[in-house]
């Protein structure tokens, strides 16, 4: 099998630099320059739909440059990083916002983001219709001490290339108080819906013949045995009436190594209880891949 996206899983994090907003300008234009001519699926071609608003983001970026002081930092290779520890993290169309940036980006990052941090408190979502890559290195987000955020992640409708460093866990302690309620449900992962995607790869993935030993990035999904649809990695019970939300499509797992498990009612991987029944959502196309492809 041949990836279609991410020629550069992972990379490194030796180095963090920190732009001035003025540096940003300049890296951001000549990232714009040099994705000319990438190939059609990659994701990286989200960013060519904002050359039209070109003018805007410039002056935009002219007015960050008055206001002195915010600075974006960015991984060694270019992607933006954000700590979930800071804040939650909203993957939009135009870009990110929370997790300790100063400043909300006005564009999608090319280069994907980084993700570090360990939280009850906020998480991550990735917005419907962004096709992004995401880093997370020792992140560890837990949900279930807020109804606000009923998902460790959420990538429902996204397309999202994922790639794990060192040890992740996304653990779901959100669930209905009884059988047959179906608010205030959530998962570990969450991926509602038939459309979008979800890989997840580790940092030597692209490598022909890897195999995953320890020194590969891990992810332990989890739901809870003990409550009631508190999901892992798949579509939450919360949107199972929901025709657009229900369901859970299109997962590839490259490589990391993964633990996941479901909690009560709920599959490690998979839809939500009784999705098919109720919004017509079903569980398709998960590949797992190994070896050379
Ligand atoms: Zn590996
Ligand atoms: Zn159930």
């Amino acid at each position: 099998m041949k990836r279609k996206w991410l020629e550069n899983p992972g990379g490194g994090i030796s180095r963090i630099e920190e732009l001035t907003p003025e540096e940003q300008v300049r890296s951001e234009a000549s990232t714009a320059v040099k994705e000319t001519g990438t190939k059609a699926e990659k994701p990286q071609d989200i960013q060519k739909t904002d050359k039209a608003s070109g003018e805007k983001k410039k002056s935009a970026s002219d007015k960050k440059r008055k206001a002195g002081n915010s600075k974006k930092q960015l991984a060694e290779n270019g992607e933006t990083l954000l700590d979930v520890s800071k804040g939650d993290i909203r993957i939009t169309l135009n870009g990110a916002t929370g997790g300790g940036l100063t400043e909300n980006e006005s564009s999608l990052n090319p280069k994907g983001y980084w993700i570090i941090g360990k939280t009850s408190d906020y998480n991550i979502e990735v917005k419907k219709d962004v096709t992004t890559s995401i880093t997370m290195e020792n992140v560890k987000v837990t949900s279930g001490k807020s109804s606000a955020r009923l998902d460790s992640v959420n990538v429902s409708h996204a397309n999202v290339v994922l790639t794990v460093l060192g040890k992740n866990e996304l653990i779901c302690k959100t669930a209905s108080p009884q059988e047959g309620s179906i608010p205030g449900t959530g998962c570990a992962l969450a991926k509602d819906g038939m459309d979008g995607s979800l890989a997840i790869q580790c940092s030597k993935s692209n490598k022909i013949g890897h195999k995953c030993d320890d020194q590969c990035g891990t992810l332990i999904v989890k739901g809870n045995s003990e409550i009631m649809h508190a999901g892992a990695l798949g579509s939450t019970r919360r949107n199972i009436l929901d025709t657009y939300d229900s369901g859970f499509a299109n997962l590839t797992i490259y490589g990391g190594n993964l633990e996941v498990a479901g909690g009560a009612h709920c599959p490690g991987i998979g839809s939500a209880c009784v999705s098919e029944k109720n919004g017509g959502g079903y569980t398709k196309n998960i590949v797992i891949a190994g070896g050379e492809y």
